[in-house]
């Protein structure tokens, strides 16, 4: 099973082969607190796999990324974020590595892809839907509100030639 793959030479890996990859910790960092030296404890100690090109997996990975603010008064903020996800979340036969979701709010909106290609495309089409006002915002009993994407249906051209002949 592909289970993981580089960002950036492409290798992908089985999770036993990626579990058995060397791994990489940041270094510790040291501040000056009334005059001693201690050491910072928000400093994400993880420690990352690091594949044999150089790559880091979970620090270094492809995202594109839009800022956008929704709504009428108050508006709210999200963002549109598509990332290389490292991970197959598709199958051997249709590996899925990319996956465009919204951020910053409670949404179930999830479109995962197989090339950075259609990952770009489709992070822009739901750029786009969530321009022309293709959503709902629902206030929710705590925490920030549920945001709905509101999709397009497809027109499937090939279905419509062909009742177009079944037609008497
Ligand atoms: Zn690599």
């Amino acid at each position: 099973m592909k289970d993981y793959k580089c960002g950036k030479c492409g290798t992908t890996f089985t999770m036993e082969q990626y579990h058995n990859l060397r791994t990489v910790t940041p270094k510790r960092r040291y501040e000056r607190v009334e005059g001693r030296i201690v050491r910072k404890d928000d400093v994400d100690l993880d420690s990352f796999y690091l594949c044999r090109c150089g790559y880091i997996f979970g620090k270094q990975n492809w995202r594109l990324q839009n800022k956008m603010r929704i709504g009428d008064p108050p508006e709210l903020e999200i963002k549109v974020s598509t990332i290389f996800t490292e991970a197959n979340l598709g199958t051997d036969e249709r590996p899925l590595w990319f996956e465009t979701r919204i951020r910053e709010v409670k949404c179930k909106y999830r479109k995962r892809h197989l090339t950075k290609k259609e990952a770009i495309d489709g992070h822009n089409e739901l750029v786009i839907l969530i321009k022309e006002g293709h959503y709902l915002i629902t206030p929710q009993k705590e925490g920030p509100p549920l945001v709905s994407i509101i999709e397009k249906p497809v027109y499937d051209k090939a279905a419509a030639v062909r009742a177009e002949v079944e037609e008497p």
